[in-house]
């Protein structure tokens, strides 16, 4: 038998959490964000629940191939456009929208040979200070892309450093609308957060044409710990799980796992967890990380070894060998234990730990 841990990715979830980005912005068109290999979900795991997106936008050319060969005719986006020339062929053969964001690209884009011109995304730096033209200079940027015989079309687009937290966008947004006033062209500004948290306050340049949902689509909340994903409307769209493969009973004064990290102060059954760091389950997770023992949330114990991790088994008296542990996600009993509460005992977001599970866990598509 395999080592009893796997994932499952829940294709019911993806739909009904893309379906949910939608109505937040029900005039726009939706781009899915499928990078990181769809934030470790896997591109060809998302790829049939997500046919109701418009597009699909990533930043990888490997994964854009992939995209390709799976038959999508739509349209794709490069968020970081073109590292260097040979990725504009690419650009040029597969039909690959791209985004520019530097001198440089249009240099590039000015050098390459092709039959059809390109549809690209002109990007504004418009406070995050990552990737995009500083405002004072985005308008000579859209003027000489424009004169390119090499495009075809250009949009507009920016990033906001702060749509989950309390600055919020407004700043940025004054600075896009005034450094753009005027440009023709469709427009592109929120990520899940934007979407989610301001797509009614500023609903005309928000709603704008395209919208950016990456993590709304896998269920986790872009604002976690002031909303979590159940308030938003969405769904767990992974679920790790594991077995218990031992049990252990705890005396007062008994330790358990590496540097003694946990001591018991009364008798105590203990669970051994067939999942570990090398699973992608975090290190970090200090003592009291919650997890789902069939349906009943307990909390972890100790430190997070290698392969393996031990729970409480305190609150799951009949629990024993062989019993259903839910790190995150889905139990099959139909709990839920939101990947961002884990997330947030590391001291890191829903994204990192999506996007971390490991190449050794067993993946199911449901
Ligand atoms: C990753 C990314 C997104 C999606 O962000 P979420 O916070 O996951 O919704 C949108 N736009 C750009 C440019 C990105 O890089």
């Amino acid at each position: 038998m395999p080592r009893p841990v796997h994932a499952t990715i829940h294709a019911d979830a993806l739909r009904q959490n893309l379906a949910r980005a939608k109505s937040a912005a029900p005039d726009a068109r939706v781009w899915a964000v499928v990078k990181a290999n769809a934030y470790g979900h896997g591109i060809e795991r998302v790829f049939e629940a997500l046919q109701a997106a418009d597009g699909f936008a990533l930043l990888d050319l490997g994964e854009a191939e992939r995209v390709r060969k799976l038959g999508w005719r739509g349209p794709v986006l490069l968020l970081e456009g073109a590292f260097d020339a040979r990725d504009l062929e690419l650009c040029s053969r597969l039909d690959l929208w791209h985004t520019v964001h530097c001198e440089e690209q249009i240099d590039l884009l000015a050098a390459h040979k092709t039959h059809a011109p390109h549809r690209v995304f002109l990007k504004m730096n418009s406070g995050m200070n990552r990737l995009g033209f500083a405002p004072q200079r985005y308008r000579a940027a859209w003027t000489r892309l424009n004169a390119l015989p090499q495009v075809q079309e250009v949009s507009l687009m920016t990033h906001f450093s702060d749509a989950d937290g309390a600055p919020g966008i407004a700043a940025q947004l004054a600075v896009f609308e005034a450094a753009s006033a005027e440009l023709p062209g469709e427009r592109s500004l929120c990520n899940s957060a934007a979407l989610l948290r301001h797509g009614r306050i500023a609903h005309e340049a928000l709603w704008s044409d395209w919208v950016r949902p990456g993590i709304a689509i896998y269920g986790s909340a872009p604002d976690y710990p002031e909303h979590d994903a159940d308030f938003w409307g969405l769904q767990p769209t992974m679920t790790l799980a594991a077995k218990i493969i031992a049990v252990q009973e705890l005396q007062p004064g008994d330790t358990v796992g590496y540097g003694s990290g946990f001591v018991a102060d009364r008798t105590m059954r203990i669970g051994v967890v067939a999942c570990g760091y090398a699973d992608g389950y975090p290190r970090l997770c200090p003592t009291g990380t919650p997890v789902l023992i069939g349906s009943v949330r307990s909390r972890s114990i100790g430190r997070i070894s290698m392969d393996m991790m031990t729970v409480d088994l305190g609150p799951a008296p009949q629990a024993g060998f062989g019993s259903e542990v839910t790190l995150w996600g889905r139990s099959s009993t139909g709990s839920v234990l939101e990947i961002d509460e884990v997330a947030h005992c590391a001291g890191t977001l829903g994204y990192e730990l999506m996007c971390a599970l490991a190449q050794r866990v067993p993946v199911v598509l449901a």
